[in-house]
């Protein structure tokens, strides 16, 4: 009944879905102290008399459901047993009221992911098995479902959610922000940030917002956050309509080491404000993600390169557009030093210690490079469109990819994919 991808084991539930979050927080960023009352309202996959629900680090207090015969909490795992057994595709609510102080999930090959503190503040970095870090969800990448949000802080705090910020209530000293995301969410996407930012709107057709704190300004913040609308309508152009409501790029005042990618929402460190490459690429490279990994969501983690070796395309792309280096300089650059490297990763099956390997994201956007140089420019950019609209709020797999190139284009594309997906040894670029 759980553990649902190799990668990420014991966590998930096959055995049903969640169709709706309802995720209610109060926070102390003072105490790192986390109150939670959150609603699942769940779908049964398969005749259904029980269910376990992730949740690491925190403590349940309550738990109410549909038909409830008991509930236990065992680990990172809260199990909760019906009384009768509630046939496939049926509806019920599961209530859990917990708190605690949150921090993160470890994993020997994962690293550690979840809820962190900041100086003065809290961050969200859940990918890929930090979200039961935070709140009671059927871990599985391909589970999407929609949210609410209300989360209480002292007034003086900002928070910023991976949704639409529909209205803030004050009520003494504290304000509440309330959230929705509209569209299919994987749990891992979800985030909240928090700390004393301030929003600024950028302007342009898809609406940018930069919630960071008020003293971040200068050359370095305009030529790399400030780039954010031309890198949007740029991408736009290229990949079809931006897929969700708006965009949101969290600057913390602490450094971080790499950004942090979650739906509709991407959080950077200060140290990224500069108009180093480093910097720039990585500001384009987690708005594509929107379309690459969020809209379109791997089934399966051992996929991972359908969202990074797209979004590090997408600074190839964007480092031509924006009058850098071409794509194809990069393409060239890059094969020349992976040919360099032990060719021992497999792009369609890295293992969850090497999915976040440099080698996953270069080899993966020189598969798309390839791909582009065999079937053309016109062909590439239809199948990069037609795959985010056909697949926009779903999840998917590398076959589904190599299917939808094959149709796009209308042609057998499989030994160009088993080459460079599910061989060891670097291929040449075509010519
Ligand atoms: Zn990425």
């Amino acid at each position: 009944m759980t553990g649902t991808d190799p990668y990420v084991p014991g966590h998930g539930d096959s055995s049903y879905d969640v169709a709706h979050y309802d995720v209610v927080l109060k926070y102390r960023p003072s105490a790192n102290r986390l109150d939670g009352d959150v609603t699942l309202h769940c779908r049964a996959r398969q005749p259904l008399l029980a269910l376990g629900i992730d949740l690491h680090g925190l403590q349940v207090a309550k738990l109410t459901a549909d038909g409830l015969a008991r509930w236990s909490q065992r680990g990172s795992k809260v199990m909760v047993t019906l009384r009768s057994t509630v046939q496939q595709g049926g509806e019920f609510t599961v209530r859990l009221r917990y708190s605690g102080h949150p921090g993160t999930v470890p994993s020997t090959e994962l690293g550690d992911a979840g809820w962190e503190e900041l100086t003065d503040g809290a961050i969200v970095a859940a990918q890929p098995h930090g979200a039961p870090a935070w709140f009671p969800c059927n871990d599985r990448p391909d589970a999407k479902a929609t949210y609410t949000f209300a989360v209480t802080v002292p007034s003086e705090y900002y928070v910023a959610a991976s949704g639409r910020l529909e209205r803030t209530d004050r009520s003494g000293s504290t304000l509440t922000w309330h959230y929705q995301q509209r569209a299919p969410m994987a749990c891992y996407l979800a985030a909240v940030q928090i700390g004393r930012y301030v929003a600024r709107d950028l302007p342009g057709p898809t609406p940018v917002r930069v919630v960071a704190p008020s003293d971040l300004d200068g050359p370095g913040y305009q030529a790399s956050f400030g780039a954010q609308p031309a890198m949007m309508a740029y991408f736009v152009d290229a990949f079809g309509p931006y897929p969700f409501e708006d965009y949101t790029t969290v600057v913390t005042d602490d450094d971080l080491e790499i950004p942090l990618e979650s739906q509709s929402l991407s959080t950077f460190g200060r140290n990224f404000a500069t108009d180093d490459w480093q910097s720039v690429r990585l500001v384009a490279h987690e708005l594509a993600h929107q379309w690459f990994g969020n809209a379109v969501t791997l089934t399966r983690w051992k996929d991972i390169w359908l969202h990074e070796g797209f979004a590090c395309y997408a600074e190839w792309l964007w480092s031509e557009e924006s009058g850098r280096q071409s794509a194809r300089d990069w393409a060239e650059h890059y094969h020349q030093k992976l040919a360099s490297l032990p060719a021992d990763l497999l792009l369609g099956d890295p293992s969850a210690e090497l999915m976040f390997d440099d080698r996953v994201y270069k080899r993966g956007a020189l598969t798309l490079h390839a791909l582009r140089g065999v079937v053309g420019d016109r062909a590439f950019f239809e199948i990069l469109q037609t795959w985010v609209s056909q697949h926009s709020g779903g999840s998917v797999t590398t076959a589904d990819f190599v299917a939808h190139c094959g149709q796009v284009a209308d042609q057998d594309l499989s030994e160009l994919f088993e080459a460079w997906v599910y061989e060891l040894p670097l291929p040449a670029l075509p010519g």
